[in-house]
Formats: C-alpha cells, structure tokens, sequence
C-alpha cells in the first residue's frame, strides 16, 4: 500500500470548539497516523496514509467539523517529515505558540442539547448544575481576557477544577477536552439571591408573584418580568421610564413561541440556533402577552433560553417573561455584580447572581426575517466577535463607528472584527464603554492601528475621541459612504468594484454640511459620487424635529406649498403647541435657524404624521415603524404616488418628495384609509429605488440597499422583489446591522483599502 505524508492548515474559528479532539476522532477512525494541535492562528495537522484515505479525511474534515466551528480556509500540501510514520498511532501535541495574528474567538453560544440532557437528570453529577457546558457550547467571548483563549486567559481562572473535571479536561474522547469553563457542583461557580431560599425557586416565585427580577445572563444583567401581567409590566415600564418602547420576551421553547407569534421555518431555526438571538415576529390576536410588552407594536421580540439557568427558571413552570437589558435608560448594560446596588437595586425587587464574573458587556442581539433573507438589526451575544474576511488590506484600522447604535470595528491585514452593539452615545457612561471596548478589541487581536477612521460629523462624540487620540492618523469617512462600504465589506466585495449604494437613514453629515440621508451613491471603497438624493427640506430646530415628527411634516407641508390647510393633522398638532407655533410658523417662512436634510428617515416621519399616525416619539424610529405596520396591514396597492426626478445632466439626480405629499393630502380628503397611504407611500419609495436603479446601474457592478431605512423588513422585501423583476439582485445586510451599528465595519473597510489616506483627511 502506497503512503504519503501530508500536512493541513485549517484557520477560522478552529480554537476552543473542540476542533482538536473531533480531528483525533475522524483520524482514528480512518486509522490515519499522526498529530494536530494548535498554534496561534490556526489547527495544524500532519496525517499519514493511502492518498484516497486523506481525501476522506479532507472531506469530512469541512463536513463533519463540530458545530461552532466556522472554518475560514483549509490548505494541503505533501510533507516530508520521518518523525510521522504509519503505525505509530494518532495524538493530541501541545499548542505551538508563534509570531503574528491572533487566533479567533469564539462567541458565546446556547448551553447545547447534551449538556441540557445533563441538566435534568437526577442521576448526572451535573443534575441542576446552573454552569453546565462543554466544547460546544456555553460561554466564550464574555469570559476571555486575553489570548490564547485558555482557562487562565478567562473568568473561569478562580476556580480549580476538581479531580472529575479535570479528567474530563485531559481526555481527547471526553465531550469536554479542553472546555475552558468546565465545571461541576463540586468546583464551580455558585448562585446566589437577594431573598432567602434556594435561588432558582425563590426567583422564580417572586416573577410568579409578578416582581421584577434582575437576572446575571452571559453578557450581563436582564430585567424579567411575568410578560402576561399588566402590573407586572407597567411597573417595569414607571422604574425605567420607558414608556412605550417595546421589550422582548423569553418563552420556554419553540411551542411557547408558537404560541405568543406566527413562527415561520426560518424564523424557528433562527430562535434555536446557538446565538439565541431575539427574533422579531409578529404577535398572535390571543398571545396572552399584555399589551403593555409592545404598545401599538403588532411585533414581539422573542428568544428562547440560552443559559442553564434561563432552562432552570422555565422548569419551575414559567410563562413569558419579559427580558430586557439591566441597565437605565439609554445606559450601557450592567455586567458587573458591584454595579447592582446602585443601577439595578432600585429597579428590581430580587437580584440572582453568581460569582463567575462576566469580562466583557454584550447585549442580546436582535434579528428580522426577510424573505429568506436574515436582517440583523443589532449585533450582539452569539455574533460578535465572529470577524469579517478582509483580502489585501494595506494597513491596520481603528473605525470607532457612529453615534447611534454605536460600534467599533479593529481590522488587520486580514480580519475586520465589529464589536458588539455598545449603545447610543450621548453619556459619559457609553463613552466609557466604548472606549473600554475599543481598548479590548485591540489589546485581545493584538492590532496596533496605524489609522483610526471617524465619521465627518464634526460634534460625534467617538469622531471627537478618534481625533484626539493621540499616535494615529486620522481618516474621516462620510456616513453614507461608509454604510454602503459596510455591505461590500460583508459580502467580500473587491475595494475597486463601482457599488450603486442606496443609503436611506435618518441623519448623516453630509460632505456640503447638510443633513443627508436619501442617498444613492456610486462607491468604491476609496471615493464615491453623489449619484442622486432627495430633494432638501428646511428642518426647523434639528434635534427638536426629530422627536417631533409633525414639524417634519410641516416642514414637507411648506415645501409642497400645503403648509396653511388647517384640515391636516401635523397643522392641527402644531396649534397645540401654543407659542412655539409662531416660533416654528416664522422659522419655516424665513428659513431661520433651519437646517436643509435630504433624509429618508425624516420623510418616513413626515408621512406617518400627514396621515395622523404619530406626531411625537417616545422611541428612536417609532413613526416610521408605525408606518411599516400600517403599510403591512394594507399590503401591496395599486395606487401611485410619484417622486419627480430632475438633474443629473453633471450632477446628482435630485427626487422631488413634493407631488407625493400632495398625493398623500388628496387621498387623505377622499377618505382613503390611512392603511393604504402608508402602503401606497412605502410603493413609491420603492418605484424610485427601481427608477434610479435602472438609471444608474450601468455605471455599477452591483447594488447594495443600506442605511437604518432598510431595517423596515416591508420596504426592503418589496424593493428586492421589484428589482428582481428588472434582474437586479441587491445586496442586502447579513452580517452587521444596516443602521449606524455597521458604519464601524465601513469606515474600516475603507480605512483598510484607501491607496493614499491622506488625501480622505
Ligand atoms: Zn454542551
Ligand atoms: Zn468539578
Ligand atoms: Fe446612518
């Protein structure tokens, strides 16, 4: 029998998912001789045997590889090594530490179904055992302190195994070889509550009785309260201050789930899939949930339990709970048990808490389906820090994102890696936790950046740190360009590729100073062209506006020449206001202190008070997403109001929202339902995307639909399918959010592939 000698390389997240163990496996079982082990970027491999053998055995090795692993690339190439020979049987080496890139983390994962096995039987050592875990599953990224990823690398260090466990740790065959934070009821973390009693119990009757309970998670405390009880929701809703915007749910399992929502098949595999993220579905007529989790909202965010003790919790015979982020409004997460007395004491009756301290604050994500499509709309526990392939990156970045939904993202000369959601900026605290993360994320991938990339805005509070941070050069990067350099980013499109970039969001500095937001750029990743936007509007008072939608709707209302007709309800909404009517009367006539915006965002909250649905937010979005379900509730329509396009002989084409406002007033006098505006409004957005597509993409290699607009799932289905119909396939967002969440991955991209940065400053 002929035998060669062959050597693998296997990178990606490879490290601490039990990659070693399944390879020792899959060898054996070949009856393969050799060795594997680690090194700092990658599993390496040596095998010896029949040529048709290692075929199999590179096959499986994709195929069969454990369940968090993601293998990026597999090499292969003939070794000529005397030390492996056949016969001399397969082992585990130890890890080889080198130069260079660091290994990936892995993200945090839902306790698997093994170990959930474990869990419930009374004859397991680990019956109850609230930490239950094993190489695939548990906690990851929120225990790492440093690399390598090794029990004294995490905040599993304080505990020494006992003598079982650290069996099972040693053994190549065991399901937990080399499962950093193993532990068992003899050696591990412990519970503890703020009432007497066994813990699980005693929380668990306090959310019967209908308190609000904080609760220690993966990446920090929740919030949980009986989500059927009125009192019990209200209650959370007066300590938070959060009046109307909607909380999640965790339901017991995928048939609980069925029956608070409509489950669709790709939306139960995403509920039960290891990231648990919250999935947002639409809420069924006799759910049973108070109105109160979601008001006015016909959407719930549900996940499922993700740690042993969310699964210890529902066994005591839970209903939906409401599970929201401990934290007080607008603030980061509370990960840190010295951080409860103060933040969470005041808003929860009961605190359950372990002493396996949590290193690094991450939120649960949030996803939408659409289609078949998956729409992150915050990346979070279970994404982050999976990283983004970067090919030929010329230099390593810092991009410290926006100022909503704020991200940072580390790229080197191969990987970007976003980090988790960190929140809105605007506080010192969320200041303070960026820049914790940021000083993490480049201290745990070991990346010095030679650049940090900002946005333009010149008052962003991360743009103002990026700037003042002293040893790196300074890249400001446009807000839409980044958001169109994000999608390229994710689905691995070349930096020089020209990118038709539809960029609809609410606010972003533009490059004449102006608010834009109704954009359509042609992009590479080192420039764009302003290829077309949305017709300028006056916005009295900015900020003022944006939580006011009437005066948008004003400010529409004034630019289509209708802003007198007392009939219309943002007029009617403006006399109530008393003395800033004639403010704001005077402001729109003379332009005072006005600032022009192209924005999508704001014409959504424009449309949403013309037709009477909302004139003020309590939440980021709430208009527009009023609007979204409005229009789904009507569904398709035939009506057609039209946006007027005008330039573009040597310049941008300019989209003229005016005739659709008048449109929407006329409709409005007939009586036609505000359902079917919303519709009709959603349809000509989209017969403009389809027209400035077809105008534009001969200049272009691809399309790509991007910014916070696209998080509407309606709008975004309809302009896929539509453009589909003119053979258009748009690249939409999979793996960062389209809101202000990815601009961090875009900006780096750019950073990365920009041949001269000096000419961006
Ligand atoms: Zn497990
Ligand atoms: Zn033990
Ligand atoms: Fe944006």
């Amino acid at each position: 029998m002929v035998f060669v000698v062959e050597a693998f390389t296997v990178t990606g997240i490879v490290q601490g998912v039990g990659f070693r163990p399944f390879v020792y496996r899959l060898a054996t079982q070949l009856g393969l001789d050799g060795e594997v082990g680690n090194d700092a970027v990658s599993v390496f491999v040596t095998v010896a045997g029949p040529p048709d053998r290692l075929d199999e055995f590179e096959r499986r090795l994709c195929d069969d590889a454990p369940p968090l692993a993601s293998i990026e690339s597999i090499s292969r190439r003939p070794l000529d090594d005397g030390r492996i020979q056949a016969g001399h049987g397969f082992r585990i080496v130890p890890s080889r530490s080198a130069d260079g890139e660091r290994t990936l983390v892995p993200p945090d994962t839902a306790v698997c179904d093994d170990c959930l096995a474990e869990l419930f039987d009374p004859d397991d050592r680990r019956y109850r055992h609230p930490f239950v875990t094993c190489t695939n599953c548990g906690p990851r990224f929120t225990i790492v302190r440093s690399l390598p990823y090794d029990r004294p690398a995490t905040t599993m260090a304080a505990f020494e195994m006992c003598a079982a466990c650290a069996e099972e740790y040693a053994d190549p065959g065991d399901r937990r070889y080399h499962a950093q934070p193993i532990a068992c009821h003899d050696c591990g973390p412990t519970l503890s509550c703020t009432v007497p009693g066994e813990p699980i119990a005693a929380t668990a009757s306090a959310l019967d009785r209908g308190d609000v309970a904080a609760v220690k998670g993966l990446g920090g405390f929740h919030l949980m309260c009986d989500a059927t009880s009125d009192a019990a929701v209200r209650r959370l809703r007066d300590r938070k201050d959060r009046p109307d915007k909607p909380f999640a749910i965790m339901v017991a399992d995928l048939d609980a789930a069925r029956q608070v929502a409509e489950v669709s098949d790709a939306e139960a595999d995403l509920l039960a899939s290891p990231a648990r993220p919250i999935v947002l579905l639409r809420t069924r007529d006799d759910s049973g949930l108070t109105r109160l989790v979601a008001p006015g909202n016909p959407l719930v965010g549900v996940m499922l339990p993700y740690t042993p003790i969310h699964h210890l919790l529902f066994a005591e015979g839970l209903g939906p709970l409401v599970c929201t982020s401990g934290n007080r409004g607008g603030e980061p997460i509370v990960h840190r048990d010295e951080d409860v007395d103060e933040v969470l004491a005041p808003l929860a009756d009961v605190a359950l808490t372990h002493d396996r301290p949590i290193e690094v604050p991450c939120d649960d994500s949030v996803v939408r389906v659409v289609g078949d499509r998956l729409l992150p709309v915050r990346r979070a526990r279970g994404y982050a820090p999976v990283p983004v392939a970067l090919d030929g990156a010329r230099r390593a970045v810092l991009a410290v994102g926006g100022e909503m939904k704020s991200t940072c993202c580390v790229a080197s000369h191969q990987h970007a890696w976003v980090s988790q959601h960190i929140g809105e900026q605007g506080t010192l605290a969320t200041l303070d936790a960026f820049e914790a993360v940021a000083a993490q994320f480049t201290r745990l991938y070991d990346v010095e950046p030679d650049v940090i990339a900002v946005d333009a805005h010149p008052a962003y509070a991360t743009s103002r740190w990026g700037r003042r941070r002293a040893g790196g050069r300074v890249i400001e990067v446009q807000h839409h360009h980044a958001h169109v350099a994000a999608v390229m980013a994710e689905h691995g499109v070349a930096p020089g590729t020209a990118v038709l970039g539809i960029a609809f969001d609410g606010t972003g500095y533009g490059t004449d100073g102006a608010i834009w937001g109704g954009e359509v750029l042609l992009a590479t990743a080192s420039g764009f062209e302003r290829a077309a936007h949305l017709a300028p509007v006056q916005l009295p008072g900015g900020d003022a506006a944006i939580a006011n939608p009437y005066r948008v709707a004003l400010a529409h209302l004034h630019a289509a020449g209708i802003d007198r007709r007392e009939d219309l309800a943002p007029v009617a909404e403006l006399r109530s206001d008393g003395d800033a009517a004639r403010v704001l009367a005077r402001q729109l006539e003379t332009g005072f202190s006005c600032v022009p915006t192209t924005s999508m965002g704001r014409l959504f909250d424009a449309v949403a008070s013309l037709i009477g649905l909302r004139h003020r937010i309590s939440y980021e979005a709430q208009a527009a997403i009023e609007l979204e379900i409005a229009a789904a509730t009507a569904g398709p329509t035939d009506r057609r109001y039209r946006f007027t396009l005008a330039g573009g002989a040597d310049g941008p084409v300019v989209a003229d929202p005016a005739p659709v406002i008048r449109a929407i007033v006329d409709d409005l006098s007939c009586g036609i339902d505000t359902a079917t505006v919303a519709a009709a409004f959603h349809v000509a957005v989209v017969e403009l995307v389809a027209e400035l597509v077809a105008h534009l993409r001969d200049r272009a290699d691809a399309v790509a639909l991007t910014g916070g607009v696209f998080q509407n799932a309606l709008l975004t289905r309809w302009c896929l399918d539509r453009l589909g119909e003119d053979g258009v396939h748009a690249l939409t967002h999979h793996r960062v959010p389209p809101n202000d969440g990815g601009l961090a991955l875009g900006q780096a991209y750019i950073a990365a592939h920009t041949p001269d940065p000096s000419m961006e400053v």
